[in-house]
């Protein structure tokens, strides 16, 4: 791996971050606070919220058995990946490395950040390998995205390829693990002090079920995390939103079982949509959806659109073409989407 500071940007690395009134106080005796120009009235959303999260990161600590100082807090995983190009990409002059089909937000960050974008096509299963995606790197590319499961196609990426870039890239490896909870495959956080270039990506956006409160995950390096947190906006995870967050965290036990349900339901509804007249092919599946080749993608998402049950066409998506994303549902609503399915006559 290159050094870090070859890898940030000169002024990202030179910069003092901002520093707010509840960064220069952080003691917890004082009752009077006449130091952040908010309103005494309105208790408690009158205050700003503590713009290190502690108290959530602790919690998540416990949870995930990685220290604090490994882990940053955004406005949703959206939030983190915008900070990597920020931190670690010149605009015009360095580029980033993906594999394609994959989450779309990578490439919006990038064209937002103008950060050159190389895809690398993955094979007919879905699958990548390591010399091929480090065949599309050279001396400027900063980072590689691999997303495990992978959106849309729903499958884990090949564990050993995946140690393998960790291994031998000279820049940082993000792995998105936004539905690592409804695999089998383990996941890389506790492998963080073996690879000093990875940042695992994680969400509350899917098994945690708090897509509204908008919180993301970010584990890496305590150097990483430093740059990601000195140049966040100071108070980017609201109050409302770490509050809510440690319910959730208190919640833990029903969110694993809420996993294993969706597993579940998910083997039963892919059995199902197997036997339906449209139905081509189901790729296999370690998240909470499914992507399916259909007979005529278009025509079926209108279909149901028109019966008020909303799937995701991927026709358009690199190696999808006639496939539908399924996000598994209640066995109540999967059951709605199988009954519309077996009514469905083509034109
Ligand atoms: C849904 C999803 C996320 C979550 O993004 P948030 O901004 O945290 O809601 C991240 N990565 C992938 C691949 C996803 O599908």
């Amino acid at each position: 791996m290159k050094t870090l500071q070859e890898l940030t940007r000169p002024n990202i690395w030179a910069l003092k971050p901002y520093s707010s009134a509840r960064d220069e106080y952080k003691g917890i005796t004082a009752s009077v606070f006449l130091d952040a120009n908010e309103s005494p009235f309105n208790m408690p959303h009158n205050r700003y919220p503590d713009p290190l999260q502690i108290e959530v990161k602790k919690k998540i600590s416990q949870i995930k058995h990685v220290a604090v100082e490994n882990i940053f807090l955004g406005n949703g995983s959206d939030e983190a990946i915008d900070l990597v190009f920020r931190a670690f990409c010149e605009p015009r002059i360095d580029n980033v490395v993906a594999i394609d089909p994959t989450y779309g937000m990578y490439q919006v960050c990038a064209e937002v950040n103008d950060v050159e974008y190389r895809k690398v096509l993955l094979d007919a299963h879905f699958q990548f390998s390591a010399d091929k995606l480090l065949a599309a790197t050279d001396d400027y590319t900063k980072l590689i995205f691999l997303c495990s499961p992978n959106n849309p196609t729903g499958n884990d990426l090949n564990h050993d390829e995946l140690v393998k870039v960790l291994t031998t890239f000279d820049g940082l490896v993000i792995v998105d693990e936004a539905y690592i909870d409804f695999s089998n495959q383990p996941s890389f956080l506790n492998r963080l002090s073996e690879f000093p270039n990875l940042i695992v990506l994680q969400t509350f956006s899917k098994a945690w079920a708090s897509a509204a409160i908008r919180l993301g995950m970010a584990f890496a390096s305590t150097e990483i995390i430093g740059i990601l947190s000195k140049i966040k906006y100071p108070y980017n995870v609201n109050q409302l939103t770490q509050h809510q967050a440690m319910e959730m965290l208190h919640r833990y036990h029903e969110i694993v079982s809420w996993v294993k349900n969706l597993q579940k339901e998910r083997e039963l509804l892919e059995e199902e949509f197997m036997k339906l007249p449209c139905a081509i092919e189901i790729y296999p599946s370690d998240a909470n959806f499914f992507l399916a080749k259909v007979t005529n993608a278009g025509a079926i998402y209108n279909y149901l659109v028109s019966q008020g049950i909303i799937v995701r066409n991927r026709h358009t998506v690199s190696l999808c073409a006639n496939c539908l994303r399924v996000t598994v549902g209640t066995r109540n609503e999967n059951k709605k989407l199988l009954e519309a399915l077996v009514q469905y006559k083509p034109e």
